[in-house]
């Protein structure tokens, strides 16, 4: 059961209200570097990313996030810490969502007036924490922690209401995964704002990509998030990959194939750990949702092989092909890869 959460549209993209969890990214280009941000934005549709943040620093970062924005495939949001003259200006270029803290801002009637210019043009407002830079008198009070990130986003909640604002998008990032699911959790019983949610400076691929998993996977499972950001200290598309292999394992997307597959062990008889690669890297491309089991032997091999959609389950030297449940034919080792993938272009129409 996904948690109950108010319907936003972020430039065409629904998240909220019970719609699938958007995939976002960051772009890292230096703001003033138009066309390298713009090929990136492009990399990162093709790789499937469905929301981009950028960050607009400065008001050459602002004048600069519109003409990006024009060029643009994927709804961006644009991320302003402080300057409410900024924020209006990214909305006046075409945002589809402003990040900004209403409590950072200082006086009511600049929040107001970023706030007239999101109603304006139909923009959610991101509230933003981060562990990293909570407010001082919150860190006196209850240091890093859930109740001191659940209790800072709920002031800035607090702002925009009164400013009788309420598409509002809230994300509470804190580096330690264990503080980030237990904040989250509470955030969660504590308004029906859509959730996007994200482990911040979770690190370099392997770790971050772990680090991720395990907080998103766990709040996911338990039916809370809308939008989700794999933070990784690396190229961007990266975290689009990572991001789908996470709802993907958790059977989360409508499409892709996930391949079931053993670790391999005394009894293995074949290449098992290249031909599940194999089967995987030529799979990458197929837009069907599909189980694809590799299995090593004959213990758990054929168990595992009939309750996906298609499957092998290896002997000595060779494989039984199983689709649907039902046993195809035994093939030796080096025509298992062909064998599956005949079987999945004819489950599935697509070419592979
Ligand atoms: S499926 Fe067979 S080969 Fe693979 S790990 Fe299990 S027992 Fe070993």
């Amino acid at each position: 059961m996904r948690r109950q959460s108010k319907e936003l549209n972020i430039g065409g993209v629904l998240i909220g209200g019970g719609h699938p969890v958007a995939i976002q990214s960051m772009c890292n280009i230096p703001s003033y570097d138009v066309e390298n941000t713009i090929k990136q934005i492009d990399r990162l549709y093709d790789a499937g990313c469905q929301i981009t943040r950028l960050a607009v620093p400065d008001e050459e970062g602002a004048i600069n996030f519109a003409k990006i924005r024009k060029a643009s495939k994927l709804p961006i949001v644009a991320d302003i810490h402080f300057d409410y003259r900024l924020a209006i200006m990214a909305a006046e270029g075409g945002a589809d969502k402003i990040r900004i803290n209403p409590g950072n801002i200082g006086d009511i009637n600049k929040v107001r007036e970023v706030v007239a210019a999101c109603k304006e043009r139909g923009l959610p407002i991101r509230i933003g924490v981060n562990g990293g830079s909570l407010e001082k008198p919150i860190l006196e009070k209850y240091g890093v922690t859930p109740v001191g990130l659940v209790e800072s986003a709920m002031r800035h909640v607090d702002i925009l209401e009164k400013c009788n604002f309420t598409d509002i998008c809230i994300s509470i990032k804190t580096s330690n995964v264990k503080n980030n699911i237990d904040a989250y959790r509470m955030m969660a019983e504590k308004c029906e704002y859509p959730l996007h949610l994200g482990v911040t400076e979770a690190g370099t691929e392997y770790m971050g990509t772990i680090k991720s998993a395990v907080a998103l996977g766990s709040l996911l499972c338990d039916g809370i998030g809308d939008t989700i950001r794999v933070s990784l200290t690396d190229d961007p598309v990266k975290e689009i990959y990572a991001a789908k292999a996470i709802l993907k394992s958790i059977g989360m997307t409508d499409s892709g194939v996930n391949i079931v597959s053993c670790p391999t062990c005394g009894r293995t008889r074949v290449g098992l750990i290249d031909l599940a690669k194999e089967v995987e890297q030529k799979l990458s491309n197929v837009k069907a949702k599909l189980n694809v089991a590799v299995m090593g032997c004959v213990v758990n091999g054929p168990g595992e092989a009939r309750e996906a959609d298609v499957g092998v389950a290896c002997g000595k030297g060779e494989g039984l092909i199983f689709a649907k449940g039902e046993i195809i034919k035994k093939v030796p080792e080096d025509q298992i890869v062909p064998e599956l993938i005949k079987y999945i272009e004819d489950l599935t129409g697509e070419k592979i």
